[in-house]
């Protein structure tokens, strides 16, 4: 370990931001303004479980409400603390503006092992702690709109909502107090795997770039590319299995709690995966070498590393040792600030959390869109659409007949052309275009301006602006 002491996770935020705003010309005050969180609520409650009371400690901050309602996950992890939810509330304002969702920044939190809770226990302290976050508009359609995050899911999602319309029987957009839901409950096509999608649609269009791929000395596409990805959870899975299964990445490594699994030809990412759910680990993978200190496969060399777990996994500690020339963080925070300067002199291209796991939030934007306008994306267009596609074929196909020389429309061409878009389809083209316009956002400001060297530099710039933009039509 170094001597150097590592700032806490909020901290490392903050010397990054502040690393941006020194190259900006922000009126004084505005700056302080927009770092600082608004406010940070936490609610200590009672649950009665196994014949005794016991007490819970969870959070919901609120970074910035520029913009309304605020947006941002909630997570149950043991580690949750203040000094987390508001660190995680600052990128989730900064990851918003950067993709144009039009929410300020929140984060919430509940300091529990959800493993250690049958699943009756779980949904009496959600829907308790859903309770108290309600009562105090910290749970709200058009103020504050959680979603999954760290140890919650779809489940979760759906006892909060459920929660939430019970106390306000009357608000026909109560649907709208949280995303993530399960279909059935009011959520959204494509949002399970929304982020891992973002993930892989971020960096098809980084190697959509040949000037920023040389930045990594790689060149080519995604196919072939050696991956190592860290924490097999939902981003890390989608993300792996998307990149491995349509671009023709080869997943090298897995790193889990128990330990990581290399494999120099490539690793079936959903055979891995089934391994986990039944064995809760990787120990015992055939078709691999298990390595019992996990961590030490995020140095190993690799074309792309993905740290999709926790916060400050590439720290002062290791990133000398880093080998991967690009990184690219599906997680939160996953390098700390004295870790993103040392890669920073070496090199290393770092495409940053705040727009690499953008997309949860993205199409948290669309389900809340859908649950606002109570109707499916695409119920009223798709079959209009196909309507007039028919008509172009027949048309073709009449034409093709008095051709001078005769052509025919391939059965896989019409099977294409002929399907009018349905949700999923609407979801998937929404979100490939907020991961390319932002990141041609960010690469904008990478590129003209020699003062600013990386994507973090760039992506904060960007989203520092329009912050400040929405903060000056305020009057402040
Ligand atoms: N928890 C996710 C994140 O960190 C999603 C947030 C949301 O959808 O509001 O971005």
């Amino acid at each position: 370990m170094s001597a150097i002491k590592e700032p806490s996770f909020r901290e490392s935020v903050d010397l990054m931001f502040n690393r941006a705003v020194a190259l900006m010309d922000l009126p004084p005050g505005l700056e302080e303004k927009i770092r600082v969180c608004n406010a940070t609520y936490t609610v200590r409650f009672g649950v009665r479980l196994r014949g005794q009371i016991q007490t819970f400690t969870g959070y919901r901050s609120v970074h910035s409400e520029h913009m309304e309602p605020v947006k941002g996950g909630i997570r149950f992890a043991m580690g949750v603390n203040q000094d987390e939810v508001e660190a995680l509330a600052a990128l989730m304002t900064y990851k918003c503006a950067l993709v144009e969702a039009p929410f300020g920044g929140s984060k919430g939190g509940l300091r529990i092992d959800p493993r250690e809770y049958d699943e009756h226990e779980l949904e009496l302290i959600t829907r308790r702690f859903a309770y108290e976050l309600a009562k105090r508009d910290l749970i709200h359609p058009s103020q504050n709109v959680p979603a999954p995050d760290m140890g919650t899911g779809e489940r979760e999602m759906a006892w909060i909502a459920d929660q939430y319309a019970r106390m306000n029987t009357t608000d026909i957009n109560a649907r709208a107090c949280v995303t993530g839901k399960p279909l059935n409950a009011g959520g959204i096509s494509g949002r399970v795997e929304a982020t891992g999608r973002g993930v892989q649609y971020a960096l098809q269009e980084f190697f959509r770039h040949p000037e920023d791929v040389a930045k990594t000395g790689l060149t080519g596409t995604l196919d072939g590319k050696r991956v190592i990805v860290q924490g097999l959870g939902n981003v890390g899975y989608h993300a792996a299995k998307f990149l491995s299964d349509e671009d023709g990445a080869s997943i090298v490594g897995i790193i889990e709690r128990d330990g990581a699994l290399f494999n120099p030809a490539g690793l079936d990412v959903d055979a891995v995966y089934q391994w986990l759910v039944k064995h809760g680990g990787v120990t015992g993978y055939p078709d691999a070498t298990h390595l019992p200190e996990g961590a030490v496969l995020l140095e190993e060399e690799c074309d792309i590393l993905i740290p999709a777990a926790l916060e400050g996994v590439i720290n002062l500690g290791n990133a000398k040792r880093i080998q991967a020339p690009l990184i690219i963080e599906a997680a939160n925070g996953p390098i700390t600030a004295g870790a993103d300067d040392i890669l920073r002199q070496k090199g290393t291209v770092i495409i940053p959390d705040m727009y690499a796991n953008a997309g949860g939030v993205t199409v948290s934007y669309f389900e809340w869109v859908k649950n606002l306008s109570h109707i499916r994306f695409g119920r009223m267009q798709r079959r209009q659409e196909e309507a007039r596609h028919q008509l172009v074929v027949d048309e073709l196909e009449k034409l093709s007949k008095a051709a001078a020389i005769p052509y025919t429309l391939s059965p896989e061409f019409k099977l294409k052309y002929l399907r009018g878009a349905g949700e999923l389809e609407l979801v998937r083209s929404g979100l490939d275009d907020t991961m390319r316009i932002a990141y041609q956002s960010m690469r904008e400001v990478w590129h003209t301006r020699a003062d600013v060297e990386d994507l973090r530099t760039a992506a904060y710039l960007v989203s520092i602006n329009k912050v400040a933009a929405s903060y000056r039509a305020k009057g402040l």
